[in-house]
């Protein structure tokens, strides 16, 4: 998953990268060679140039997605955490851009009380995330954004069964490389499971820039797709799902829809 508004800050770090400290020590090559190694995850707290902000460095990072859900150690939400979602059967268009298959839609997504828009989704085979060390053939994101640009993500696994028309559609109307006009509507919400229970945590984009606090919702049940389904999926995208990311001490909340 990715945003435009977000690419920019890649290339920003890329940037930094490049210009380094300016404090090295010139007469000793090797020092310079493991210091230009060392860059990427070197902190200089004891050189703060306000002169020369583009130079410093960022933090690497310890809430990467996706994870491992291990459902023992998730802990029940205190919030309401309901999420409702009213996307756009109308969607906007749809583009096999590459790296995944990605339908640009909108719609509303109401979670926890907060009001997101929807900008796209896209899907991942196998799943990105896993449920106690599980994978499932397919994953799907929702990719929301809100008025002040926080993402929230929501996760859909798919699992083996009977065949999803709104999901066949998807795959009828792919094309590589450019952005087709799905002139049916989709019935999105066919992609979404009618119970909303879910597992969230704080986690980051899966593509660069890998940029964090994003808001993950992985639904616990699955959508059904049919078998061959999956199979026509796989000769567009098979691999295109990052590996699973530590999770270090962040919790990971349980929301149970009745
Ligand atoms: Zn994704």
């Amino acid at each position: 998953m990715k945003t435009k508004l977000l690419a920019a800050s890649a290339i920003a770090a890329s940037l930094v990268l490049v210009a380094g400290c300016g404090n090295s020590d010139t007469s000793d090559t090797k020092k310079e060679e493991k210091t230009a190694k060392t860059e990427t995850t070197a902190k200089h707290e004891d050189h703060l140039d306000y002169h020369d902000q583009k130079s410093w460095q960022f933090e690497a990072g310890d809430t990467q997605s996706p994870i491992n859900i291990e459902t023992a150690k998730t802990e029940p939400m205190k919030d309401t955490g309901t999420i409702e979602l009213n996307y756009n059967q109308k969607v906007t268009d749809e583009v096999d851009n590459g790296h995944s298959i990605q339908v640009d839609d909108g719609g509303q997504a109401t979670i926890n009380g907060r009001k997101f828009e929807l900008n796209q989704f896209h899907f991942h085979a196998e799943s990105e995330h896993t449920v106690d060390g599980k994978h499932y053939p397919i994953e799907a994101h929702f990719v929301n954004e809100n008025q002040d640009s926080r993402l929230a993500v929501i996760g859909v696994f798919f699992k083996e069964g009977k065949a999803n028309p709104a999901f066949q559609s998807i795959l009828n109307n792919v094309k590589k490389g450019e952005k087709t006009t799905v002139s049916e509507p989709i019935d999105v919400a066919a992609l979404l499971p009618t119970n909303k229970s879910y597992y969230h945590y704080l986690g980051s984009l899966t593509t660069p820039p890998l940029s964090e606090n994003v808001e993950w919702y992985v639904m616990s049940t699955p959508v059904e797709v049919s078998k061959e389904q999956i199979a026509e999926f796989n000769k567009y995208y098979d691999g295109n799902n990052r590996k699973i990311q530590p999770l270090h001490d962040r919790p990971v909340l349980k929301h149970t829809d009745n």
